[in-house]
């Protein structure tokens, strides 16, 4: 298994690490530890560079499974037991860190505000948009969602990370609000962000240290999406 280093470290942008299996076929490798982030939970993978010497490789994709993080590369495979340097896409990741955040706080200001569940998500490096079951929504709301939400994150609340037993998580009912009852089965433990006051979910992704990092968003539409689903859809203005 990889050791994933972007699940306690976010802000690691680089890391040394060896070559521990490979898959010429498909031009990918196998790395013991890792800070690129294999895409999940609506965060696409990252992208960035393995360096072998003055040799660069681009990664171009990031995948995972049992057996840990694959390295998509566009270039010769190197050899089991090389050792390499990875480097991130540093700034598209740091804002998809800060859109990511975003996101939970805007299911944050929702669930206060309609006590309704998110249903889905998605984003990309400085947009992101979240669906929610909310058949009672009144358009004349959306100046005042935005600016709850701007003042949650102009409020610099911390956002922390902790793990806890797959066992605990299932019997906590704040955390099955947000589909823990999704996560694979096999998953023995559980990765929780909280933004400490506001907003608690189990999450495999990257986010920045405090909300103040996002800086400000504009909410730039709701629409219904039929059966009483919206789908909000938001920018980063920085
Ligand atoms: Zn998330």
């Amino acid at each position: 298994m990889t050791d994933t280093i972007y699940s306690t470290d976010a802000y690691a942008r680089t890391m040394d690490a060896v070559v521990v299996a490979t898959d010429r076929d498909d031009g990918r490798v196998l790395l013991d530890r890792t800070v690129f982030y294999p895409g999940g939970g609506g965060q696409p993978n990252d992208v960035g560079a393995l360096w072998i010497g003055d040799d660069r490789l681009a990664v171009v994709r990031v995948t995972a499974d049992s057996n840990g993080v694959w390295h998509w590369i566009d270039s010769a495979v190197p050899g089991t037991g090389t050792s390499l340097r990875g480097e991130l896409d540093w700034d598209r990741r740091y804002d998809l860190m800060r859109t990511h955040t975003a996101m939970h706080a805007m299911c944050g200001v929702i669930w206060r505000r309609y006590q309704v569940p998110v249903t889905g998500g998605n984003m990309v490096a400085g947009e992101g948009r979240l669906d929610f079951e909310l058949p009672n929504w009144n358009p004349d709301d959306k100046p005042d969602v935005e600016a709850e939400l701007n003042s949650e994150l102009a409020a610099r609340l911390d956002v922390e990370v902790s793990f806890m037993p797959r066992a605990e998580a299932d019997k906590d009912p704040s955390l099955i609000r947000t589909k823990v009852s999704l996560l694979p089965p096999s998953l023995e433990t559980v990765r929780v962000i909280d933004i400490v006051g506001l907003d608690r979910q189990a999450d495999g992704g990257t986010h920045v240290d405090s909300t103040g990092e996002v800086g400000t968003i504009t909410l730039a539409t709701v629409k219904s999406k039929g059966r009483g689903f919206r789908r909000f859809r938001f920018t980063l203005d920085g």
